[in-house]
């Protein structure tokens, strides 16, 4: 019996951690080969490269972003060689199987919850033994659909484990990895609150495995535990095990809970090799009505404090999730959860909208709240009694913003001035930009890099700022920083060459730059150096009133910025 198993991930990048537990445990019997595609591959590609394997069982993971490319390969499938047999699994089929079934008759089983234990007897039954169908699954036959959808949930994970081998990790630029299953928490949006019994992989394991990415040097390692340090002695022990054996390579993104973090693991993040952490904490809202409605733990202030703390040591990448269209929150209040989570100045704010997911407690509670929301994946908020659709939409162009302006740090120079001088807040300062986007129909295009630089100073122009002259200084500073190039389209004041032939020969501005600079020609290393005259010291905040102006050293090559005002007095 040949078996494949296989998932539509959202990118080329990503790969599916469950076909592998599956995998493992029913290799030692059958012929089973495992498959990642995207959802943006071509389907008839998908599906040809599916009947080419001459396959009898095919398993599909499911998820609210697969599911309905999913449905149509497996339709395909069937009409194409009805003799196999269609599996599905994974949380979007977990909870709403039956009517699933119903509605889909070429779909042979579907198993409910964590398939470790149910997979293995499957095929056994599939296969033709004299077994029953396992527990957790439902088979469509022609006028019935037979089994239970009890929700599995395997209480020993060492079913689970499975070898990270070489050949798998090999040029794999992201492995997902878990170290316990489950979650203790009960927020009403998530379908983890529905395992809420946490279990632990063995520790040894894990080591063995965290030590093998870091050998291997796979750049992002991202654990999908759903609270990471909710056990203490368990997080604490991987992350010194991780702190210790890091050989400068590999980045570890973890999910946790801030307020859980104590001294015990700040005194260890503290002393941990800059982008060994990322961090993903979802606030979610800092509204206390809609924090209690969701069953949401724990108070902003003390989530805010952790994240200063962990700010503060510039070493740990932090990103802070925020839903739009929970309960209780309207627009001004979500203006006001969107102010507090932004003013910690996390690394990237994440600003998302409500999925009313199947076997979620909102899925059940969504006509006590009025929530509408869309009929097909990923099921998003339409509108709710709180906020209407057009406040939403109002929100998802400000998201489109915050991603571009903020979170790719493109513009943050000009963006921390523009908001700190002319607007009571940052979500101020979203909602006028976006209306002027929208005034000018920037939203129906799509922009490049460059362009969005224009546009933000068009803006500016448009709303005759005082200082218009700073903003432009401070967004040609903030490109040449993030794009190693010189913005021309931005004018700006490049220094004479003759001058800058003078700069560069002097010891003491040699002396500031890398080392190996001290063996190159000065005409060679003119092409990696751009020196700027800003007509107001951008740096120190002094305008050009106040005869201040500043000399700006670029090594391009490394993305470093000196400056040489002083020197450059001296020379010139
Ligand atoms: S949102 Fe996070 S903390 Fe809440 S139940 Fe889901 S996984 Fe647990």
């Amino acid at each position: 019996m040949k078996i494949l198993l296989t998932s539509l991930n959202t990118k080329y990048i990503h790969s599916n951690i469950a076909i592998q537990y599956l995998k493992s445990t029913i290799e030692n019997k059958y012929e089973v080969k495992t498959i990642d595609f995207t959802i943006n591959q071509n389907l008839d590609d998908i599906i040809y490269e599916i009947i080419k394997g001459n396959y009898n069982i095919v398993g599909f993971s499911t998820y609210i972003w697969n599911i309905e490319q999913t449905l149509k390969i497996s339709k395909k499938i069937k009409k194409i060689n009805n003799k196999i047999k269609i599996v599905l699994g994974g949380p979007e089929v977990s909870y709403d199987s039956r009517n699933i079934l119903k509605e889909n008759k070429f779909i042979d089983f579907i198993m409910c919850g964590e398939g470790e234990t149910t997979f293995p007897i499957l095929m056994d039954y599939i296969n033709g033994e004299k077994i029953d169908l396992p527990s957790g699954t439902l088979e469509n036959k022609e006028f019935e659909i037979l089994g239970n959808e009890i929700f599995q949930t395997i209480n020993d994970l060492k079913v689970s484990e499975f070898e990270y081998t070489e050949k798998y990790l090999k040029d794999k630029k992201i492995v997902y990895y878990e170290t316990s299953r489950g979650c203790p928490y009960n927020c009403e949006f998530c379908l983890s609150s529905s395992t809420k019994k946490v279990r632990y992989f063995n520790l040894d394991r894990c080591k063995s495995d965290i030590g093998k990415f870091i050998d291997l040097k796979v750049p992002l390692v991202k654990f999908i535990d759903r609270t990471f340090n909710f056990n203490k002695e368990h997080a604490l022990e991987i992350i010194k095990f991780i702190i210790n054996n890091d050989k400068g390579y590999t980045t570890f993104h973890l999910e946790i809970h801030p307020t859980l973090i104590d001294n015990d693991y700040l005194e260890l993040f503290k002393i941990s090799r800059k982008d060994l952490f990322q961090f993903e904490i979802g606030v979610q809202s800092t509204n206390m009505e809609t924090c209690k409605a969701i069953k949401r733990v724990g108070e902003f202030e003390d989530i805010k404090r952790v994240c200063e703390k962990l700010l503060a040591f510039d070493n740990i990448h932090l990103h802070l999730d925020l839903i739009a269209g929970l309960p209780y929150e309207n627009y001004k209040s979500l203006k006001k959860s969107f102010n507090d989570i932004l003013s910690i100045r996390p690394d990237k704010l994440q600003l998302g909208f409500l999925k009313v997911l199947k076997g979620s407690d909102l899925w059940l509670k969504n006509r006590e709240y009025k929530i509408v929301y869309d009929d097909y994946p990923p099921y998003e908020v339409i509108s709710t009694k709180w906020i209407s659709y057009e406040g939403l939409q109002k929100v998802k162009e400000i998201e489109e913003l915050v991603d571009k302006y903020y979170n790719e740090k493109n513009f943050y120079n000009t963006f921390e001035y523009i908001v700190k001088n002319y607007y009571k807040d940052d979500f101020s300062f979203f909602e006028e930009f976006s209306k002027f986007w929208e005034e000018r129909g920037y939203y129906l295009i799509n922009h490049s890099r460059d362009s969005l630089y224009k546009i933000l100073l068009e803006f500016v122009i448009e709303k005759e700022y005082e200082n218009i002259d700073i903003i432009t200084e401070l967004l040609i500073h903030d490109y040449i920083m993030v794009n190693r190039k010189i913005p021309y389209f931005l004018e700006p004041n490049l220094i004479d060459k003759n001058s800058k032939h003078e700069i560069l020969k002097n010891d003491d501005i040699l002396n500031i730059l890398p080392e190996k600079y001290k063996e190159v020609s000065t005409k060679k290393l003119v092409k990696n150096i751009h020196i700027l005259k800003y007509e107001n010291d951008i740096i120190r905040h002094y305008n050009k009133n106040q005869k201040k102006y500043l000399i700006m050293l670029y090594d391009i090559y490394n993305s470093k910025n000196y400056d040489v005002t002083q020197k450059y007095e001296e020379i010139i």
